[in-house]
């Protein structure tokens, strides 16, 4: 399912064909729009057309370039409609100085009343900057005291250094269909910049369609054009992006879509399984203990799936190019089940992989490379480090001081044991890259791959 967190459906450009383009959204895969307000007219239309549509959500503003429309009778009715349940947002609203129409002085003033009613209404911000930057930051770093501020940067256009303040400000980022624009090689190259879990997808319909339509009406059903874009850019699926950006939206909008644990779950062209999330280290880095989400996957299991379940979850090994034993959680600590999922799939599957802590022996009190051998084609090895003292500090491992040479012997032996083995080494500041490379490659000659901090999946 695909959001279009921004668009104005209520402009006049839809009225001869609203209900078509609506029926197209809905054919492209668009699950939810939220339909941004300009003014107080469009605040009205903006509701309506929410509540009339269960798909579609409202958010209630004045566009900068109507700032003074903005009276105390505006904000109060703005304020009233904001009770309807379908409102998400306050927005859009911000500070445009392109036009020069209307005086700073007075944007400003007029932005900092709607932070104040977005506070009041524990709603998030649509934010609307053009050649903006330095005023928009300075007043939200005054008005967002915490130096958090809640709410998007709507239609990106900035540099790299505006980006990193705004991810700073905790704002989520979003993108229209100008990211697919020949000419946009430098918004590509901001946008590569924004971590996956800030990142929203929006279409500003009217404006701004896709380069494949350029020039005319965009409407909702395009931002697949966008998606495809920035599947690109992050190397991952569209289907990745509609997932990841959908529960972007889910958060900042509180929509309160349902997203379930997933047991089995795509990323790109692989399936991962999730067996377990307990784990036998307690790494300070791990992704688990700062959230529950991966590439928009819930994977905070509410009990650990049987064997039949994860079969169900499956549906089609041949699918995909590879079967993957994911690392949220340690694989081993469910040796048996690991090994019958592996044994169904075998057949089916073209590669299955594990990804593991590399404390299976520890375990299962055993040597456990001879039992995977024949049902698990390649083993992906966390050693992280490239000493045990720094193992130690920064993976807390249960099972004491002894683990990292333990790990070592336990890459050993699956590459004894024929199986395609890799160990991996994660880029800390303290890691030293060139020690941890030699351990891999020199004294247990298997590959090296090097893991981005903070980057899983
Ligand atoms: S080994 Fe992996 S799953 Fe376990 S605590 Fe460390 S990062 Fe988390
Ligand atoms: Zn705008
Ligand atoms: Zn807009």
């Amino acid at each position: 399912m695909l959001i279009d967190t921004h668009c104005h459906l209520d402009f006049k450009d839809f009225d001869p064909d609203r209900e078509e383009v609506l029926k197209r959204a809905r054919q492209a895969g668009v699950g939810i729009i939220i339909n941004a307000a300009s003014s107080l007219e469009g605040s009205i239309r903006s509701v309506e057309l929410a509540e009339n549509h269960d798909f579609i959500y409202a958010a209630v503003g004045i566009h900068p370039h109507e700032s003074p429309s903005s009276d105390e009778k505006a904000f109060a009715r703005l304020k009233s409609l904001a009770r309807s349940k379908k409102v998400v947002a306050v927005g859009e609203v911000g500070l445009d100085y392109y036009r020069q129409t209307v005086p700073g002085v007075t944007q400003k003033e007029v932005f900092r009343k709607f932070i104040g009613l977005s506070k009041e209404l524990s709603l998030p911000l649509i934010i609307h900057d053009r050649d903006a930057h330095a005023d928009m930051l300075a007043i939200l770093k005054q008005e967002f005291k915490s130096g958090k501020a809640d709410g998007v940067m709507h239609c990106f256009s900035g540099d790299a250094a505006f980006l990193r303040q705004c991810l700073e400000l905790g704002l989520f980022i979003s993108f229209t269909c100008n990211l697919t624009f020949k000419n946009a090689a430098n918004l590509r190259a901001v946008a590569r910049e924004v971590p996956l879990d800030r990142i929203l997808l929006e279409t500003d319909a009217p404006f701004l369609a896709p380069q494949a339509h350029r020039g005319k009406r965009n409407e909702p059903a395009y931002i697949t054009f966008l998606a495809q874009e920035l599947s690109n850019i992050h190397s991952l699926t569209a289907e990745d992006i509609g997932r990841l950006t959908t529960h972007n939206a889910n958060k900042l909008f509180r929509l309160n879509l349902m997203e379930n644990a997933a047991i089995a779950y795509e990323i790109r062209d692989s399936l991962y399984l999730n067996i377990t999330n307990r784990c036998t280290n307690d790494c300070d880095f791990c992704v688990r203990s700062s959230t529950d989400f991966v590439k928009g996957h819930n994977l905070k299991l509410e009990k650990e799936p049987s064997l039949e379940e994860i079969l169900a979850a499956v549906r089609n090994p041949d699918k995909y190019k590879e079967i993957v034993f994911c690392g949220y959680g340690e694989p081993t600590l469910r040796l048996d089940v690991l090994k019958e999922t592996a044994c169904a799939l075998k057949k089916k599957a073209k590669t299955i992989r594990l990804v593991t802590n590399g404390h299976g022996n520890l375990i299962n009190k055993r040597p456990i490379a001879g039992e995977l051998a024949g049902l698990i084609d390649k083993v992906s090895v966390s050693l992280n480090m490239d000493s045990a003292a720094k193992y130690n500090k920064r993976c807390k491992p249960g099972f004491g001081g002894r683990t990292f040479e333990e790990i070592k012997r336990f890459i050993a032996q699956c590459k004894a044991a024929g199986i395609e083995t890799e160990a991996t080494c994660l880029d800390l500041p303290e890691t030293n890259l060139k020690k941890c490379r030699a351990i891999i490659e020199n004294e247990l000659g298997v590959k090296f791959r090097l893991r981005r901090y903070n980057v899983v999946g």
